[in-house]
C-alpha cells in the first residue's frame, strides 16, 4: 500500500537539495482531503495516512528534501531562502508532493517552521477555487492538524498542507543556481525544468525562456480576468511551470480598483491588482538575468536575445487578456480597446463589484438590464456603454460559461476559517461545494454570490503566517 515517490529532483540537483525529515506531529488529524485530486493521482483513501500527509512516515525509497532557492522579496534580493518550513516528499507520476508547515529546516532562518490551520486551509480553499475556475495552479491534497499549538499573534492550532504541483521550480531556483557561479548546475536545472515542463524544447534555452514568459503572460491574464490579487509576487513565488503558487495574502477584488491591495505588509502597493502584469514582467527579467550564461556563449550577445524574449510578455499578456474579455463580454470577436477601457473606467468610478457585474451582464444580454444598471449610482453612463456593447450581439450563454457566480470571496473564506479553527468544518465544506462549480447558479447558494456585507473590512491579509 506504500505510495511510490520518485526523487528526480533530489537525484538531478543535489546542490539544490538538503535531505530532511518532518517534525513529529503529536496528534495528527486530517481536516480535509481533495478526494478527486487523490483519485487523479491514483491514490486510494487508505494511502492517505496522517503519517504520509505530515511527512512523519515516509514511504520506502523516498528521499524527502528541503529545496534551496533565492528570491527578490518586495524588490530586495535574498540569496538564500529555500524551504524553511516545507519539504518535497517526492514525485507522484511526475508531479511534486510537497508539505508546508512540516517543521524547521536548515533554511528556516528565524522562523519556527510551522503553519497554522487558518493559512493552510486558506490555501486549500483558494487553490481549489482557482482550479475550478480553470486557472493553472498548484493543488491542495489535504490539510492535517498536527495537534501542536503554534505561536503567532494569537496562539493557534498547527497544521500541515500537502500540496501537489507540476513542480516547485521557481524563478528563485534559477537565481540561486546562477548565484553559485556553477554554470553546469544552472544547465542541469534548466534541463530538469525543460524535461518536466517543456520537453519539446530539449537543449533550447532561449525557447525555454520564451515558454516561461508565455506561460506567465497567460497566467497573469487569467488572474486579472477573475479579479485575483496574489499579494506576494516575489520571484520565489513565481513558478517555471506557469502554475499559481503560494497562496498567502491573496484575495479576490470586489469593488473594481486597480490599486486594490489586501496584504498588510504591501504598504507601497507593489503587488496591487493593477500592477500584477508589470511585476510579472519584472520577475521574468530576473529570470532572464539568471539564464544569461545559457543563452549565448558571449554575454554581450545574450542580453539582446533575452530582451527580445522578455518584450513578448506585453503583447502576449494583452492578447490573452483581450481574448478573455471577449469571452466575458460574450462577443464573437475581440472587443475594440475603447470598449474595455471605458468599461474599466466605469466600473472603477462606480466601485462596482467585479464578479457581480459580469454575471448580471449576461442577464442584460438576455434583455433585462435592471440588475446591471442598479450597480451604478448614475445608470446613464452605464446605459451608454450597454448600448455600444449590445450592438455587438453578445451571447449570454457563453458569458455564463466563463463569468463565475461563486468565487472564494474574502468574507466567506474568513467565515469558513473561523469556524474551522473552532472545530466546525461545515462552513468550509459548504463553501467548497459552491466554488467547485463556479459557473452554475444553484438554489440555496445566493449568499455565496453576494459581495461582502458593508461592515466587513477593509479587508487585510497577512503573509508569512
Ligand atoms: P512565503 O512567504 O511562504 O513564500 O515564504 C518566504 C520564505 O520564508 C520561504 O523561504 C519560506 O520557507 C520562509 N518561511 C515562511 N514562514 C516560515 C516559518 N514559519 N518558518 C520558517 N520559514 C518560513
Ligand atoms: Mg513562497
Amino acid at each position: 500500500m506504500d505510495v511510490n515517490l520518485g526523487h528526480r529532483f533530489a537525484d538531478d540537483l543535489p546542490e539544490l537539495s538538503i535531505p530532511w525529515q518532518a517534525d513529529q506531529a503529536p496528534e495528527p488529524r486530517v481536516l480535509v482531503v481533495d478526494e478527486k485530486l487523490a483519485a487523479e493521482l491514483g491514490l486510494d483513501p487508505g494511502q492517505l495516512t496522517t503519517g504520509l500527509l505530515t511527512g512523519t512516515e515516509v514511504p520506502e525509497g523516498a528521499k524527502p528534501v528541503a529545496q534551496a532557492y533565492a528570491g527578490h522579496q518586495f524588490g530586495g534580493y535574498s540569496p538564500r531562502l529555500g524551504d524553511g518550513r516545507a519539504l518535497l516528499l517526492g514525485e507522484i507520476n511526475g508531479r511534486d508532493l510537497h508539505l508546508k508547515g512540516s517543521g524547521r529546516t536548515p533554511f528556516a532562518r528565524g522562523g519556527d517552521g510551522l503553519a497554522g490551520i487558518g493559512p493552510m486551509l486558506r490555501e486549500f480553499i483558494v487553490s481549489r477555487g482557482m482550479h475550478a475556475l480553470g486557472i493553472p495552479t498548484t493543488r491542495s491534497l489535504a490539510v492535517t492538524a498536527t495537534g501542536r499549538t503554534i505561536r503567532r499573534e494569537q496562539p493557534q492550532p498547527g497544521a500541515v498542507l500537502a500540496r501537489i504541483a507540476a513542480s516547485h521550480l521557481r524563478v528563485g531556483s534559477f537565481q540561486f543556481a546562477r548565484a553559485t557561479g556553477d554554470t553546469d548546475l544552472l544547465r542541469r536545472l534548466a534541463d530538469h525544468a525543460i524535461d518536466r515542463h517543456y520537453p519539446e524544447l530539449k537543449g533550447d534555452y532561449l525557447g525555454f525562456y520564451d515558454a516561461v514568459v508565455a506561460a506567465q503572460a497567460s497566467l497573469i491574464a487569467r488572474w486579472m480576468l477573475v479579479g485575483f490579487v496574489h499579494g506576494v509576487m516575489n520571484t520565489d513565488n513565481m513558478t517555471i511551470s506557469g502554475e499559481t503558487i503560494d497562496y498567502g495574502p491573496c484575495a479576490f477584488m470586489e469593488a473594481v480598483d486597480p490599486t486594490t491591495v489586501f496584504s498588510s505588509i504591501d504598504s507601497g502597493g507593489r503587488y496591487a491588482y493593477g500592477n500584477q502584469p508589470a511585476i510579472a514582467q519584472w520577475n521574468l527579467a530576473r529570470l532572464a538575468e539568471a539564464l544569461l550564461p545559457l543563452l549565448h556563449d558571449d554575454q554581450e550577445q545574450a542580453i539582446p536575445l533575452a530582451v527580445a524574449s522578455l518584450q513578448r510578455f506585453g503583447p502576449a499578456f494583452t492578447a490573452a487578456w483581450t481574448a478573455g474579455m471577449r469571452d466575458k463580454l460574450g462577443l464573437a470577436e475581440d472587443p475594440p480597446a475603447e470598449l474595455t477601457t471605458d468599461l474599466a473606467d466605469l466600473l472603477h468610478a462606480g466601485r462596482v463589484d467585479y464578479t457581480t457585474f459580469f454575471r448580471t451582464l449576461a442577464i442584460a444580454a438576455r434583455g433585462k438590464a435592471e440588475l446591471t444598471r442598479a450597480l451604478f449610482l448614475d445608470p446613464a453612463d452605464c446605459d451608454r456603454w450597454l448600448g455600444r456593447w449590445r450592438a455587438l450581439s453578445p451571447d449570454a450563454d457563453r458569458m455564463d460559461r466563463v463569468n463565475p457566480i461563486y468565487i472564494p470571496r474574502n468574507h466567506l473564506v474568513e467565515e469558513a476559517l473561523a469556524a474551522a479553527v473552532a472545530d466546525d468544518l461545515a462552513p468550509l465544506h459548504r463553501l467548497l461545494d459552491a466554488i467547485d462549480d463556479p459557473f452554475t447558479e444553484r438554489r440555496g447558494l445566493a449568499r455565496y454570490a453576494e459581495p461582502a456585507p458593508g461592515d466587513f473590512g477593509p479587508y487585510q491579509t497577512f503573509c508569512g503566517t
